[in-house]
């Protein structure tokens, strides 16, 4: 019926061991991870985090959608005045991946189902069609590029994760969204 007992009792075997409580919220490594909801490409798992490494943003393909956008803005805010030695400079790494289950919404019919729960255009729901990631994580970031909000000098970067084979390409190499301004 749920799967609740089987993720509290996995729960209840970690905490005997658990060695964290004396983490802060400040990442290990400066970096905040989007990457797609599928349930292969966790970033715990591909890049092997550890708690209190790094932020993760899931989405459907990974995509900076709207809500992340929402949530990148405040994370900026937090990390310009987290305490400590140093401002934080988070950089975003953007992680699209084969396999995605967006390419179903090349699917006319899928399309269209998307674009009526979402109150969308099917024009619009084309646009998250995922079939090649390189092509796609790199359209994001373009997307991104064009963001006003964002921040210039944010380093991104844009990586597909292969998930027959476990092993991931870099596609877009870190730099600043906008690096005549960085
Ligand atoms: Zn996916």
């Amino acid at each position: 019926m749920s799967d609740v007992a089987t993720l509290l009792e996995r729960n209840q075997k970690i905490a005997e061991s658990f060695t964290d409580g004396g983490l802060t919220g400040r990442p290990r490594l400066s970096t905040i991870v989007i990457t797609c909801v599928d349930a292969r490409v966790d970033p715990v798992h591909i890049f092997g985090l550890e708690p209190g490494d790094a932020v993760v943003i899931r989405t459907a393909g990974g995509w900076i959608t709207r809500g992340a956008l929402h949530d990148l803005a405040i994370l900026g805010v937090l990390a310009a005045n987290a305490p400590g030695p140093s401002p934080m400079r988070p950089e975003l790494v953007v992680v699209h991946h084969t396999q995605c289950g967006m390419g179903q919404l090349a699917n006319p019919g899928i399309q269209q189902q998307v674009a009526e729960r979402l109150g969308l255009s099917v024009e619009e729901v084309a646009k998250m069609v995922i079939t090649d990631p390189t092509m796609t994580v790199r359209s994001d970031i373009d997307r991104l590029r064009r963001t006003p909000a964002m921040p210039d000098g944010l380093v991104v970067s844009g990586l597909v994760y292969d998930v027959a084979a476990g092993t991931i390409d870099e596609i877009v190499a870190p730099a600043p969204l906008r690096p005549d301004h960085a």
